[in-house]
């Protein structure tokens, strides 16, 4: 029955992006074995998710699934990376990131500005691939997510607590780096 069958998927409601501190986004994501429909389907759901909340990245633990799947557009268009490595960070820069997890909540991190990346891609293809500005801490961005890492992580205990019990919700936590 096909036609039932699609109109059950389209009808599917959209995934839900999960807000810290749910335990799924302090974990680990497993790795992706092979790449079949099913994967391509979960990154569709993803990007769908990352479009609807006008985000740049999505990463696989913000929609509960334990996963090592990431999607982003920084306004070049969709990438889709299963199990994303960085081989290689060169120099760093420090800039203001949000996170659809922890809303109202931004911090100014210090990244690596320009990496290299070996992923698969959404045909389960080996891709390696160079990375600057916004698309590289992007990537680093997300993934953190895949390890189990928040923005709010790159901050000590003292300054957690200062954002806990203030109305300001941005923190430099590059002053002292
Ligand atoms: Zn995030």
């Amino acid at each position: 029955m096909p036609r039932i069958r699609l109109y059950a998927k389209e009808n599917m409601p959209d995934l839900e992006i999960k807000k810290y501190p749910e335990s799924v986004l302090k974990s680990k994501a497993r790795k992706v074995g092979k790449v079949t429909d099913a994967e391509r389907n979960i990154l569709k759901d993803m990007a769908k998710a990352m479009y609807l909340n006008s985000g740049v990245g999505l990463a696989a633990p913000q929609v509960g699934i334990d996963r090592q799947f990431v999607v982003i557009d920084v306004g070049n268009g969709l990438v889709n990376l299963i199990n994303p490595l960085i081989v290689k960070k060169r120099g760093c820069d420090c800039m203001e990131e949000g996170c659809l997890s922890v809303p109202g909540v931004s911090v100014k991190i210090k990244r690596a500005k320009e990496i290299s990346v070996r992923s698969l891609n959404e045909n389960g293809d080996d891709v390696s691939f160079e990375a600057s500005g916004l698309f590289a801490r992007a990537i680093q961005h997300e993934i953190d997510h895949l390890n189990g890492k928040l923005i709010i992580d790159y901050l000590n205990p003292l300054k957690r607590l200062l954002l806990a019990g203030s109305r300001k919700k941005r923190v430099d936590n590059c002053e002292k780096l």
